[in-house]
């Protein structure tokens, strides 16, 4: 037998973390990385925050889990502060962001077949996104590396150049029920759609009574500096899925609506053993807790500003390497001139750790409690890495 007991569906790098402690992963031999990944947008807290840690062995010593057959307290409790927080009207919780895609997409199928048109049943999405690992998501993007081997795949999307108004409005007809888009897409290389684009697609969606779903599962949560990305938009969404942060480590997501838009969500229409457990609910209330504090998205914002003036310092003394800085908030981005991926893996024989999108971009997801003295040091790692690749790259 040659075939691992774990799947083999991970290329797997040679980091074995332990343990983890605010912004940094530890080994077994006590081997430290600063961690701007944070389990890829997830760990928004950092590793091992009090209050969030506080708050889950407490729930776990109380009640981890009953059933959606009985009525949670716990789940109407989040709901409500998710609706008191954001357009949305009614909240379903997921235990993962391609869930919260899939009770998206549903949604916005139910919305239509309860208005007497089931046959708006496709829904339009962009070249290049990601909206997770599960049938319907893979179906929902162009990116062969997602796609390959699974097809034939539903027509139940059609795939659309990012930032292509023209080509949308174009696109429209009688089967098209909703529009999915990441406000600022994560694995295809931290590109933030243009304040045009969003806002001339919430135009055509009122135009021709669709509904715009946003994906702000890698976005959401503070990451970029609002409590949601579509906040600094000023553009607002019929749908919303989000997950990554929301629970900072424990697994669960969410999909949000508005009344309108989830008027086929009725009685039996869908549902989750796990979604939003009592657990689960605990995490993310800990999580809003803390993000919510008055002075957090000030902090962010302006971590967020330092590191992006640190990185653009840094290109220059590397400009055979680095091309430039995009993003939002500590969504960021940095634009290599050659294979982000291997820089990525060499940087993290400089301790720090980093992930690697499309379009040779390297992603900075930072926790957001870092402080100036993580921004100094992920410039140094990132410079002696630099310095250290210069010769692989001459070659
Ligand atoms: C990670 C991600 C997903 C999928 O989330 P999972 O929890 O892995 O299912 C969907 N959309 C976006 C934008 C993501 O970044």
């Amino acid at each position: 037998m040659t075939i691992t007991a774990l799947m083999p569906v991970y290329g797997r790098c040679e980091v074995e973390p332990v343990r983890g402690d605010g912004c940094y992963l530890y080994d077994a031999e006590g081997r430290e990385w600063l961690d701007f990944a944070s389990g890829i947008a997830v760990n928004l807290l950092g590793h091992s925050h009090p209050h969030l840690v506080g708050a889950i062995q407490k729930q776990a010593a109380t009640l981890m889990h009953t059933s959606n057959l009985y009525k949670v307290p716990a789940q109407a409790n989040l709901a409500q502060r998710l609706v008191d927080l954001t357009f949305a009207d009614t909240v379903f919780f997921t235990n993962s962001g391609a869930e919260a895609l899939e009770c998206s997409i549903k949604t916005c199928r139910a919305h239509h077949y309860a208005a007497g048109h089931p046959e708006r049943y496709r829904i339009l999405t962009f070249s290049n996104a990601f909206h997770g690992r599960t049938l319907a998501t893979i179906s929902a993007t162009d990116q062969e590396k997602l796609r390959k081997g699974f097809e034939p795949l539903p027509d139940w999307f059609h795939v659309l150049p990012f930032g292509d108004l023209e080509a949308v409005k174009a696109a429209i007809d009688p089967s098209i029920g909703g529009i999915l888009i990441e406000p600022i897409q994560g694995e295809g290389g931290i590109r933030p759609a243009t304040q045009a684009f969003l806002q001339g697609l919430r135009d055509l969606c009122d135009e021709h009574g669709l509904l715009l779903i946003l994906d702000e599962v890698q976005c959401g949560v503070a990451r970029t500096g609002t409590l949601f990305a579509h906040e600094q938009y000023g553009v607002t969404p019929d749908i919303m899925a989000i997950a990554k942060g929301i629970g900072g480590g424990f697994p669960v997501g969410a999909c949000l609506a508005t009344e309108h838009a989830a008027s086929g969500m009725v009685v039996g229409t869908h549902g989750s053993t796990y979604g939003g457990n009592p657990l689960a609910m605990a995490a993310c209330e800990a999580v809003l807790d803390v993000v919510t504090e008055p002075s957090f998205l000030a902090h962010v914002n302006e971590m967020a500003t330092r590191l992006r003036a640190a990185l653009e310092q840094m290109i220059p003394n590397h400009d055979h390497l680095f091309d430039s800085v995009r993003g939002m908030g500590l969504m960021m981005g940095l634009k290599m001139k050659s294979d982000s991926r291997a820089f990525v893996n060499h940087a993290r024989s400089h301790g720090i750790l980093l992930v690697a999108a499309g379009d040779n971009v390297v992603r900075l997801l930072p926790p957001l409690i870092i402080e100036e003295h993580h921004i100094r040091e992920c410039v140094d790692k990132l410079s002696a890495a630099a310095r250290a690749y210069e010769p692989a790259v001459a070659a």
